[in-house]
């Protein structure tokens, strides 16, 4: 691996080629149509490890929902919550609602301008401040997401890995020395190009559109044949792997689901009881005996993998219809929802939905 040959400059004609493209190019957005931080906060926090196509809808129905900080802050979590339901990282949502209570009580309900301000509210970092700032008070400060990253890595050739906190500064810092002027009105719009054009056109994983992109002249990849070939990254740590046995214990048209532990992963959404490691279908009765549930066979069972961050779970499911022998053993946390409350009220992490079709 080469270093970068000339440190990190960006050519000075940048913003205004990418500003020109992005007034032809960028795509129609319900949170590019308003320049209120709450709204822009929240399409930024959702689009974080989400497709846009995802994020859309889920935005629509948390702000019909939540429409201002305010009813944010008030909110019940539950609620909130099964408005994530199936975005993932729901650590998001909380974090969304502690920062809504934190604007409402100490900012008296307006969203803080100053970049330093923003970053101290939970859940928000120096990308998610760069970007409402810019955004919505129009001053020059870079968000820089991997769609940033990999752009700065084609344009400026590096050959180094672009994802360590010191590259990232030090890209964010070039970025700084050529954003517009504050209040010219084209801050937000050079934050939104870049990220639009890492989306569109300077692709991930596959060949970019360079023939398309309008800094194809002054791009240093493109002119060296090696696009495709940036950004470097650093090694990844290898995920840990968790078996679980989910159960699905259905009696009398409902199911058992519980809450889960306030801290940690997927923490206070909903589940299916589960036990960690793969058992057989021999240890069920012993082990619903414990809950005071007397199980009758397996009716159809069910394996799913999912990823998390840093974890993978291996899960196999099992439907076991049964009924209720001992009240006393019953698990006190278990509650017993009908199909449709599932779906109304409480949120299941796509985790576990997965296993919904098992129940028809
Ligand atoms: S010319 Fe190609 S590699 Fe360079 S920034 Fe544009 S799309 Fe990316």
């Amino acid at each position: 691996m080469k270093k970068n040959p000339d440190g990190l400059k960006i050519p000075i004609e940048v913003p205004a080629l990418l500003c020109a493209w992005y007034e032809s190019h960028a795509r129609a957005l319900p949170f590019r149509e308003t320049k209120d931080p709450y709204c822009v906060w929240l399409s930024e926090i959702m689009l974080q490890q989400t497709r846009m196509e995802t994020v859309v809808p889920y935005y629509r129905r948390f702000l019909s929902a939540f429409p201002s900080v305010r009813a944010l802050a008030e909110a019940d979590e539950n609620h909130v919550l099964k408005l994530w339901e199936g975005l993932g990282y729901y650590s998001r949502a909380r974090n969304l609602q502690k920062a809504a209570k934190i604007v409402v009580t100490e900012h008296q309900g307006i969203f803080p301008a100053d970049p330093a301000e923003i970053q101290k509210l939970p859940g928000i970092g120096a990308y998610t401040a760069g970007a409402v700032a810019s955004l919505c008070y129009d001053l020059p400060t870079p968000a820089v997401d991997g769609n940033v990253l990999r752009v700065a890595a084609r344009l400026l050739k590096i050959e180094t890995p672009v994802d360590t906190t010191p590259m990232k500064y030090a890209i964010t810092e070039a970025l700084r020395k050529i954003y517009p002027p504050a209040g010219a009105g084209k801050c937000g719009i050079f934050t939104q190009s870049l990220m639009e054009l890492g989306a569109l056109v300077c692709l991930p994983n596959t060949e970019p559109l360079c023939e398309a992109c309008p800094l194809k002249e002054i791009c240093r990849a493109h002119k060296s044949g090696i696009a495709a070939e940036l950004p470097f990254l650093s090694a990844k740590h290898p995920k840990k792997e968790e078996a679980l046995t989910v159960l699905i214990l259905s009696a009398g048209g409902r199911v058992a689901i519980r809450k889960r532990e306030k801290k940690g992963l997927l923490s206070s959404l909903w589940e299916f009881p589960n036990v960690k490691g793969l058992l057989p279908p021999t240890a069920f009765p012993a082990l619903l005996a414990g809950f005071g549930l007397k199980c009758g066979k397996p009716a159809a069972d069910l394996e799913a993998v999912h990823v998390f961050t840093h974890i993978r779970w291996r899960m196999r499911a099992w439907l076991l219809p049964c009924a209720v022998q001992n009240k006393e053993k019953t698990p006190p946390d278990f509650v017993w929802a009908t199909l449709e409350e599932l779906s109304r009220v409480y949120a299941l992490p796509t985790a576990f939905r997965k296993f919904l079709k098992l129940l028809g």
